[in-house]
């Protein structure tokens, strides 16, 4: 049998029109949720990125703002920046940009966003939350990847997963994620022996590692549901992700291609945490 292509468009469309009725409540009720996003300097990458959040909010009917300051700016100058937007009524969100220059304490900036405008999910308010699996905004990625499986009804409650990779905006909450949905959770990184063997007893892998095509077919149990969350760039331009694409398709019972399967619920999944935290604001 031919493994299921797990299409993150489709994911993120219904996830987009679930949350469009909501929009429209809230402008009925006050206004548009708000979503300040602050991009320092110029990296190409981050650039790109910045733009497809800004568009989906225009898609979308959420208000949202660009703040663009120097990569010169000091600690200083950009906590001044979250500051000023965390007293702003009509902001329901403030996002930071990743990464930031050299010069600027990326963990003061962190927490300094209001938690209730985190939509990121970053701020150890939030991260407290998830860890006690209450309430409050998570992180967009490993928060796009449940909805993905829920959306296609991939069991998850009792199943082997493994997670490969710890980082604090994937791994660490994909793993806790999973956990609370009653997987039983094995996380794996780079000092993990024999990462093969503890790989091949998946039922879920998660692959959030950053090397292309890294997660080949001895890592791969038959059957297994495989979500591959890297993005690399191939010499050619083409994106590949952390799995072997063939040994992904002819092995997992359902997989998510790169590009096209994690990508774009990561926009989507913040367009959700930032409604959210526009509906706790106003509602
Ligand atoms: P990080 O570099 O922060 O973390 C990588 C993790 O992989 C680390 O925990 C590291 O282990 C582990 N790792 C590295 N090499 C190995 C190895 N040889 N064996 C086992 N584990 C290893 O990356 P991110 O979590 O930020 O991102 C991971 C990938 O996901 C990247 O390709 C990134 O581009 C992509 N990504 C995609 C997103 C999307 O929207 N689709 C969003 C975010 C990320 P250790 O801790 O021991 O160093």
């Amino acid at each position: 049998m031919s493994a299921k292509i797990l299409d993150g468009k489709w994911v993120r469309d219904q996830i987009l029109t679930d949350l469009k009725p909501r929009v429209d409540r809230l402008k009925q009720a006050q206004r548009a949720p708000g979503l300040a996003v602050v991009l320092v300097g110029h990296d190409p990458a981050s650039e790109i990125y910045v733009r497809n959040k800004i568009k989906a909010c225009g898609d979308l009917g959420i208000y949202s703002e660009k703040i663009t300051p120097p990569d010169t700016l000091s600690t200083e100058d950009l906590l001044g920046i979250v500051e000023g937007l965390n007293e702003r009524e009509e902001i329901d969100g403030i996002l930071v940009q990743m990464p930031l220059p050299a010069q600027v304490d990326k963990h003061s900036v962190l927490v300094s966003v209001r938690p209730d405008k985190d939509v990121d999910g970053f701020h150890p308010v939030s991260v407290g939350n998830l860890v006690a699996n209450h309430p409050g905004p998570r992180a967009c990625t490993p928060a796009g990847i449940m909805e993905m499986l829920r959306r296609y009804e991939i069991p998850v409650a009792g199943k082997n997963a493994v997670v490969v990779g710890r980082s604090d905006i994937v791994g660490k909450p994909m793993a806790l994620m999973l956990l609370h949905a009653n997987a039983t959770v094995t996380i794996c990184h780079s000092k993990t022996p024999d990462l093969p063997a503890v790989c091949r007893r998946a039922d879920i892998l998660v692959a959030a590692i950053g090397r292309a095509a890294f997660i080949t077919e001895d890592f791969i149990q038959p059957g297994a549901t495989v979500i591959d969350v890297g993005m690399n760039r191939k010499p050619d331009g083409k994106l590949i992700g952390d799995v072997d694409p063939e040994a992904m398709a002819r092995l997992s019972s359902a997989y998510t291609p790169v590009p096209g399967g994690v990508g774009p619920l990561t926009i989507a999944m913040l367009m959700s945490n930032t409604v959210q935290a526009a509906e706790q604001h106003l509602l």
